[in-house]
């Protein structure tokens, strides 16, 4: 069975072609990060107009690379939620033209759920319960997943996401956009016990996070310190070492009081080095095991949304949505 795969939630117009379930003929994602970085971050306007341009080349260029042409397609699966409005309108409007076209079912995927097909995609041998951290521009959630597809969430950030205060903070400093890549290569160079920051709740036993305050503390650091140039590594090493950690801890602690012995991660931050290697070393400690996406399939892209799209389909097929059924809906959760 082949799949055709379509991502616009956010900034990435991203197609995929997927044989059954996880053999990836082809993934392509088109960053729009250069038409967005001059703002600083995402302009969801110029995000829809981008998608719509780019959308027939990035399929175009998904199928040929994959050698195969849209008639042969058996599904498509396209995100649904949540995102942008109207960059999810644009992915659904193509693929609902496909879908009519060529007379293909169609199912609308959850992105949040995408993210956890990630892992799936790779690791042939991860089957829940496990505990998930969905990490990501948008979200930052600790979720129970007792079966594919059925999902319990145990706690969320109360306000910024992981991934958005990497970003806000490298907008502040002046480091670029989008902040997570960048913070993550120059703390390499930084010492992260130079300054002590803390995120909201971390010393809390929930499943809740705050990382607002932890920006805002960041920013006061640097404003009152003075600091020069070669002091800015240490500064968002120090960062990054509190996100990690409270990721890190609240993970762990989770799959510990619900004696799951699995980890997945998902989302943007999850191609963070240090956080990889500190959640793998401390679950190790703890005899847990750390299913992650390798670093392209932590961000956005299509594959992950295929494989979802996929898994539904062959196993609920009611599931599957008729041209005038699916709907893009901003807002969707993920339990
Ligand atoms: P959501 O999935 O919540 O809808 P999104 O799709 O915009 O949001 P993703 O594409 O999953 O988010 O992830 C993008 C986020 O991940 C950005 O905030 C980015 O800064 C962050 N990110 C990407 N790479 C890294 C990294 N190496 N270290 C830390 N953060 C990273
Ligand atoms: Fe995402």
């Amino acid at each position: 069975m082949y799949v055709l795969g379509i991502e616009t939630s956010c900034d990435d117009t991203c197609c995929a072609v997927l044989k059954d379930d996880r053999q990836i003929l082809s993934s392509v994602v088109s960053s729009q990060v250069d038409f967005h970085r001059k703002y600083g971050g995402v302009v969801p306007e110029v995000a829809s107009r981008k998608h719509l341009e780019l959308l027939p080349w990035v399929t175009q260029e998904a199928l040929s690379r994959a050698k195969i042409g849209l008639e042969t397609m058996d599904l498509i699966a396209v995100t649904m939620g949540p995102g942008l409005m109207g960059s999810l309108l644009m992915g659904t409007c193509w693929a609902k033209s496909l879908a009519l076209c060529f007379n293909v079912p169609i199912v609308g995927v959850n992105h949040l759920e995408g993210h956890l097909f990630a892992a799936y995609l790779e690791h042939q041998n991860l089957a829940p319960p496990f505990v998930a951290l969905i990490a990501s521009g948008g979200h930052t959630e600790l979720i129970a997943v007792k079966e594919w597809g059925t999902y319990h969430l145990l706690g969320r950030t109360r306000d910024d996401a992981a991934g958005e205060a990497f970003d806000k903070i490298a907008k502040f400093l002046g480091l670029g956009y989008p902040g997570g890549p960048i913070i993550d290569l120059l703390s390499q160079e930084g010492n992260p016990s130079r300054f002590v920051f803390k995120a909201g709740f971390e010393d809390e036993d929930n499943f809740e996070f705050s990382f607002s305050g932890l920006k805002t503390a960041v920013i006061r650091a640097y404003q009152s310190l003075e600091i020069g140039p070669g002091d800015i590594k240490d500064l968002i090493a120090s960062f990054q070492e509190s996100v990690v950690r409270v990721l890190t801890k609240k993970t762990i602690f989770a799959a510990k009081k619900l004696n799951f012995k699995k980890i997945v991660v998902g989302g943007g931050v999850a191609a963070n080095r240090a956080l990889r290697k500190r959640l793998q070393e401390e679950a190790q400690k703890e005899g847990l095991e750390v299913y992650l996406p390798s670093k392209s399939f932590c961000t956005d892209n299509a594959a992950m949304v295929a494989a979802c799209g996929y898994f539904h389909f062959v196993r609920n097929p009611q599931r599957y949505f008729s041209v005038k059924t699916l709907e893009p809906d901003p807002k969707l959760g993920i339990t």
